[in-house]
């Protein structure tokens, strides 16, 4: 029998409905688990660790890294891991695990659910079966298992509130259809792993995060931001005819703050070579983060952030697949 690690974060999946907080107490998690789901049991060797227990839209980095570092510790000693965790942030945290643990060379699954496990309609029996299938399979992918689907993390996003098919990948084919059989991607596990090698692990967000709508005003970054990230409209666009976004974008210049564009859109990126403001963008010195999820591109940029890396570094790190993240030349596994 495969040995898992399932280590709880917190979020809906693990709620009472009494709201007794005894019964979240770390120590009685896994009889819960093994009281509401006894197939867990039969399917793998089951440890279980309470590392925090949190509603994930509080989450900060620390409890990333932490993260990262108890599955590197225990790499060795098990075969896969299953990360329960809050939807809210859930993508996020799998984008920086995706590029943290790039070359673990094991599964670590993340689930959650809409509704608490302990309620009698609830997605979160399923997830959790699956989470701990897929985790038992070997492969070396960091993704979410949710609803009918595992999904890589570096590609995934929350698209739904209440659906239990709450995350998807939209530039990218899914990992695995789960159904009556799972189907797994011909390519899976097989991307090319790109993570520079000095990034270290801090992150660090003082990112300026801009969603602009028409007749936005700008204003420069505030005084400690260290970058940059523009969800522009479409393929890439802002209004270039605003003087003062000019103004805010030749302050970031003048400072060396790097600017990463990104698109509002879900599907497909962005493409600054399109349109004639996309165009003018690039020629202020902004940077295409290509079909880069917001989560992905912010983990990007908080791990170079954190390297100390500035302009140069940034740029380079949005032209490589560091860890099978889409990119514009294609879709799966290619460099
Ligand atoms: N607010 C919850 C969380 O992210 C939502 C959920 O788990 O679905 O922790």
């Amino acid at each position: 029998m495969r040995t898992i690690l399932l280590l709880h974060t917190g979020g809906t999946l693990g709620m009472m409905p009494s709201g007794d907080p005894a019964a979240l107490a770390p120590g009685r998690f896994l009889d819960h688990l093994l009281e509401q789901v006894p197939e867990l049991g039969q399917m793998a060797k089951l440890s279980v660790e309470v590392p925090f227990n949190q509603d994930s839209s509080c989450l900060e980095p620390e409890h990333i890294l932490a993260l990262a570092t108890r599955v590197r510790a225990e790499a060795q000693a098990v075969d896969g891991f299953v990360i329960i965790h809050g939807t809210d942030t859930m993508a996020f945290t799998a984008s920086c695990l995706g590029f943290l643990l790039a070359d673990l060379g094991k599964p670590v699954v993340l689930t959650g659910s809409q509704r608490p496990l302990a309620f009698v309609r609830s997605d979160a029996r399923s997830n959790l079966v699956n989470a701990v299938d897929l985790a038992c399979r070997g492969i070396p992918e960091v993704g979410i298992c949710f609803g009918t689907h595992w999904i890589r993390g570096v590609a995934a996003d929350k698209l739904s509130v209440h659906q239990f098919e709450a995350f998807q990948s939209p530039n990218l084919p899914p990992l695995a259809e789960i159904g009556a059989e799972v189907r797994l991607h011909p390519e899976v596990g097989q991307f090319v792993r790109q993570v520079p090698p000095d990034l270290g692990d801090r992150l660090d967000l003082a990112i300026h995060t801009l969603t602009p709508h028409p007749g936005m005003a700008w204003y420069p970054a505030p005084h400690g931001a260290r970058a940059i990230l523009i969800q522009a409209f479409g393929a890439g666009n802002l209004p270039m005819g605003r003087e003062d976004l000019r103004a805010t974008l030749e302050d970031a210049r003048e400072r060396r703050l790097p600017v990463v564009v990104i698109s509002q859109c879900p599907y497909g990126g962005v493409d600054l070579s399109a349109y004639e403001m996309g165009r003018r963008i690039e020629e202020m010195g902004a940077i295409s983060g290509g079909l880069h999820t917001r989560w992905a591109a912010l983990a990007k940029l908080g791990l170079v952030l954190g390297a100390g890396g500035g302009i140069n570094e940034v740029r380079e790190a949005f032209g490589v697949r560091w860890a099978g993240e889409p990119m514009p030349e294609g879709a799966w596994a290619q460099a």
